[in-house]
């Protein structure tokens, strides 16, 4: 079985501070987060930014650019750049949203799919798609396929067909996401059953269903995500007070199921992602 790589959504667009006085916004405080996780185990960094005086979901150019380089500057973790866009007022969004590829990180997320997601709908028509996995290529930036329901996958699996991806398709099982694929065993089996052959797989659960399904990724050979873009609580009504406690709780689980963890090196050779830029 192949090392686990843990990767760290520190932020997200949706956290407060009012929900969790811990939550970062500015570039500063995101890099340090991304940090303490990597100091705890973690491999990659799922980044967002915030406007940072408000916290509000923001999409700035100088705001990414600032999380990457104090990321960069003090360890070698993979940074995996958000692409979701959901926030973006832009003349152009489609292309908009794609400015972080444009940074040179390791991985940018590539939602495959449109959904309902809370009170909204998340817009990921498959010409876009398309055009995504394409610049990612050009750029060499790694698409995290986020997947949030059995069609998503087999959209995934259609541009693997179409030989529109490099090996191996490293997919991110969205679960537990209002309304996407509930978080529950059954659904990830589901999931993972349709996986296509060779890929790597990693997964979240929003809230409480964080501990069962990444738990059980970890049994059967996927990746894991946590952090506050996904869950607040570290148990039920305590708080987290950073994201690098889920990130010690997941070591410590791992440790506990024999499934050793992976260093930042190797996570790069899990995903056939080059050396650090
Ligand atoms: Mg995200």
């Amino acid at each position: 079985m192949d090392k686990l790589i843990i990767t760290a959504a520190v932020c997200g667009s949706v956290p407060t501070r009012e929900q969790n006085p811990n939550v970062p916004y500015t570039p500063e405080e995101i890099a340090e987060e991304a940090l303490r996780c990597w100091r705890a185990g973690a491999s990659v960094a799922h980044i967002h930014v915030r406007d940072p005086r408000t916290g509000a979901p923001d999409f700035k150019r100088a705001y990414f650019a600032e999380v990457v380089e104090r990321v960069r500057g003090a360890s070698d973790m993979l940074i995996n750049l958000t692409t979701s866009g959901f926030n973006i007022r832009a003349e152009n969004v489609d292309e908009a949203r794609l400015m972080p590829v444009d940074l040179g990180p390791d991985l940018c997320s590539l939602d495959v799919g449109s959904l309902n997601f809370r009170g909204r709908v998340f817009v990921n028509p498959p010409g876009w798609v398309d055009a995504a996995t394409e610049r990612m290529r050009q750029r060499g930036v790694k698409p995290e396929l986020e997947t949030f329901d059995l069609g998503h996958i087999r959209q995934a699996k259609d541009l693997i067909e179409r030989d529109l991806l490099d090996a191996p398709p490293y997919f991110q099982l969205c679960l537990g996401i209002p309304w996407g694929a509930p978080g529950d065993l059954e659904t990830l089996v589901a999931m993972t059953s349709r996986l296509p052959r060779g890929c790597q797989w990693s997964t979240l659960g929003v809230g409480a269903r964080q501990i069962p399904v990444t738990t059980h990724a970890m049994l059967e050979g996927g990746h894991v995500r946590v952090g506050f873009e996904d869950n607040l609580y570290l148990s039920r009504g305590v708080l987290a007070k950073s994201n690098a406690q889920f990130v010690e709780r997941t070591v410590e689980i791992a440790r506990q199921v024999q499934r050793e963890v992976a260093t930042c090196a190797v996570a790069r050779s899990i995903l056939g992602i080059p050396g650090s830029r």
